[in-house]
């Protein structure tokens, strides 16, 4: 059995979804389908909520262009006989939609539950209205079974009760294609309306994909495949045809937007292989994702970018002592629930560097000031710092700490082309060598390294 997903690029016209429907419909047998909201249609669904807010949204005329686009879609592709149960049940969730959008204005607030709910809509009207697009297919509600919990400020999937959940409702041999929401969920003890974070409906994907034991996991999306880097950011750019898992999971956790970071995780736990697939252009090979990275080619697989990043500096002697240093400000971080994205060697002796996204920076400086104040006091530590608006260019392929002085190769690339280059992180895993550059030179120092490692064919 397979797990299809197709992203909002995917299920965002008309033309987009007669492929999806020829796609399912030529399958072998029976497969779980995870679709996300119609293209663009969550960050419109944030938008107006935060300008109802503001008190700025002209909500009729929102609410009737949401509502346009889904009843044409309905009127152009459902089958005749079945437009008006259709339609039953997306126009009260229209109705339900337009209120909250009302609620909203009235009080000039947008709580974070509130906003969760109104962009739930998006997934759940697109599931009801794929399913019935495709011949023979039924819908399932995937708030009934996945799940997650609280964990520091933020709500995470509950694994083990979501892929119990996930067997209990459905059995193996699917008698018929199941069409589901991806991206929304909600908290196992409030019952409220919760979410797996943007781009998430192919972690949704990926968790059903691991409950049922899958033979593999399909992500459909607008891109022949994963490619060396972001198509629309470098012309030399190509499709990958196969990469391993490990390889997948640091290009996308370092801003691959292809796949959701978290997907990766549950497959590749249960080896279930990935594949991305263009739904514009279906007969494409795509990319196969598996665990045989030993039998890959040796050239580098990828190149990603992450923008909105900063550096977090601790300076004095105690940089020197790398093993101490490293160990408390991880531990300290990852106490507080922060991602920490790199640890960089800078040029100058004495410094301390980790990188992590700019919106946690002044939070990590926080956690570091108050795991080093005895340090501080007593000058060990002269100061700890922040430099924002930078970027993180991260060149990956598993085994690439043996390529051996790529990270010098790559300083000194930028640095014959004037960019200042303030950190490189040699092996911070197995996987990848970073180089940290000003924000405004991210772009042209990605083709710059993109072209270095990945020559032209
Ligand atoms: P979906 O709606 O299918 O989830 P996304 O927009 O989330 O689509 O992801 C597909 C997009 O990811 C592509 O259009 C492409 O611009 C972008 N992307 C970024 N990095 C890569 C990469 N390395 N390979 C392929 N696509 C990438
Ligand atoms: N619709 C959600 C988003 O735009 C989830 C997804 O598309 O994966 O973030
Ligand atoms: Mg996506």
């Amino acid at each position: 059995m397979k797990v299809l997903k197709f992203g909002g690029t995917s299920v965002g016209t008309v033309a987009s979804l007669r492929n999806v429907k020829t796609i399912v419909e030529g399958l072998q047998e029976p497969a779980m389908v995870v679709v996300s909201a119609l293209g663009g249609l969550t960050d419109k669904l944030i938008t107006t909520a935060k300008n109802a807010a503001a008190g700025c949204a002209d909500l009729d005329a929102e609410l009737l262009a949401i509502r346009r686009r889904h009843i044409d879609i309905i009127d152009e592709l459902v089958p005749e006989g079945d437009r008006d149960r259709v339609k039953d049940i997306v126009n009260p969730m229209l109705d339900e939609l337009g209120g909250l959008f009302l609620g909203v204005s009235l009080i000039n607030e947008l709580p974070q539950r509130t906003l969760d709910r109104i962009v739930s809509f998006g997934e759940r009207m697109s599931s009801v209205i794929v399913a019935a697009i495709i011949d023979g297919a039924r819908h399932a509600d995937s708030l009934e079974f996945i799940k997650t919990e609280r964990w520091m400020d933020r709500n995470i999937a509950e694994r083990s009760l979501t892929a119990s959940l996930i067997k209990d409702n459905f059995s193996l041999p699917l008698e018929n294609h199941v069409v589901t929401g991806g991206f929304i969920s909600r908290d196992k003890e409030s019952g409220v309306i919760t979410n797996l974070g943007r781009g998430g409906s192919d972690y949704t994907a990926a968790l059903i994909a691991a409950a049922l034991d899958a033979d593999s996991l399909e992500i459909w999306t607008d891109v022949d495949g994963f490619m060396t880097s972001d198509p629309r950011k470098v012309k030399e750019a190509r499709v990958i045809p196969k990469m391993s898992f490990v390889e997948s999971m640091e290009l996308c956790s370092f801003g691959a937007k292809v796949i959701y970071p978290p997907t990766i995780y549950p497959v590749f736990h249960k080896n279930i292989p990935i594949r991305i697939l263009n739904t514009h252009n279906p007969s494409a090979p795509g990319t196969l994702i598996t665990d045989s990275g030993a039998d890959l080619p040796q050239e580098v697989r990828g190149v990603s970018l992450m923008r909105d990043t900063a550096i977090v500096t601790v300076s004095g002697k105690l940089a020197a002592n790398v093993a101490e240093i490293n160990t408390r400000s991880y531990n300290a971080m990852t106490r507080a629930g922060m991602n920490v994205l790199l640890i960089t060697k800078s040029e100058c002796d004495g410094q301390f560097s980790l990188s992590l996204p700019a919106a946690e920076a002044d939070k990590a400086l926080e956690v570091l000031n108050s795991e080093f104040a005895p340090e501080l006091g007593d000058g060990q530590v002269s100061g700890i710092s922040k430099k924002s608006s930078l970027a993180i260019i991260a060149v990956v392929k598993e085994g690439i700490r043996k390529m051996e002085g790529l990270g010098a190769r790559l300083y000194n690339t930028l640095l014959r082309k004037d960019m200042e280059v303030l950190g490189v992180s040699d092996g911070a895993s197995d996987a990848t060598v970073a180089v940290v550059v000003n924000d405004a030179d991210a772009d042209e120092a990605l083709n710059l390294v993109h072209h270095t490692v990945i020559p032209p064919q």
